[in-house]
């Protein structure tokens, strides 16, 4: 079960693994906090946004082989123009959700699956979106509750993304307001990292589920996440995507995993 705060944050981090999963036979859920109804789109934020958002989760949900996609229909707690909690937010956002509540609906879902798995985020929810952050609580309460046995945080390996960055920082002008340094503490270090998942052999579909998520992806603002790395060419998307990273807490950080079920020690 891959538990995810907004439709579309399954393509950008989890994509290739549950591809992978799914193709080798697992049954693979999809659950998702929020319908990401104050995201950033050419749409208005709102109920419209939310429907047309959870069309596009159902899509990329398909194209990935999931079996099942809930909703647990909080709301999208949204972002402050800073980038932290927002001051209106909608009555049932997902960050004033009470933990156990939300974590036992969760639990629910994974005892219903008898889900051995869970994916969750990093305890900074990544990049620190406040419903990321949420998720992390969330779903490792949840777990506790429904005594899933293996639960794994989606993140990033962020040294070679700020050597990226960096480099990129030579012959690309970023926006002002676009820090490179924010990435230095965003996600995780190489070293804790205790999972990197090779899913260059489903970047193909990975490649979908991002562009399935179209209210994400096109639009005047061309600078989203989602329209940005969909502008990557196909053979440096299989090298910068073909690697999903997740920090299993249970494990040493020197553990060099390469498969969500590979055990340890190995
Ligand atoms: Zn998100």
């Amino acid at each position: 079960m891959f538990f995810h705060a907004h439709p579309d944050d399954e393509a950008l981090l989890t994509a290739g693994t549950m591809a992978m999963l799914a193709a080798e036979g697992h049954r693979v859920v999809l659950v998702v906090a929020t319908a990401g109804e104050r995201g950033l789109a050419e749409m208005e934020p709102g109920d419209e946004l939310g429907e047309t958002r959870l069309k596009e989760l159902y899509e990329s949900a398909a194209l990935l082989g999931c079996a099942r996609v809930e909703c647990l229909g909080y709301g999208d707690s949204g972002l402050s123009p800073k980038g932290g909690v927002a001051d209106e937010r909608p009555d049932n956002a997902f960050i004033d959700a009470d933990t156990e509540a939300a974590a036992k609906a969760l639990a629910a879902i994974l005892h219903e699956e008898r889900a051995e798995l869970l994916a969750i985020y990093d305890p900074a929810g990544g990049y620190g979106h406040p419903d990321h952050v949420q998720v992390h609580r969330v779903g490792k309460r949840a777990a506790e509750i429904a005594g899933t046995e293996i639960v794994l945080e989606a993140t990033v390996n962020r040294d070679p993304l700020v050597r990226l960055l960096k480099l990129a920082g030579r012959f690309y002008r970023f926006p002002p307001e676009f820090d490179v340094r924010t990435f230095e503490s965003a996600y995780s270090p190489g070293e804790t990292i205790t999972h990197r998942v090779n899913v260059r052999k489903y970047t193909k579909q990975k490649r979908a589920s991002m562009a399935a998520h179209a209210s994400q992806a096109s639009g005047g603002d061309s600078d989203r996440t989602l329209a940005v790395m969909l502008k990557v060419p196909r053979p440096i998307y299989r090298f910068v995507f073909g690697t999903e990273w997740y920090v299993r807490r249970d494990l040493p950080p020197g553990a060099r995993l390469g498969h969500p079920f590979d055990r340890w020690p190995k």
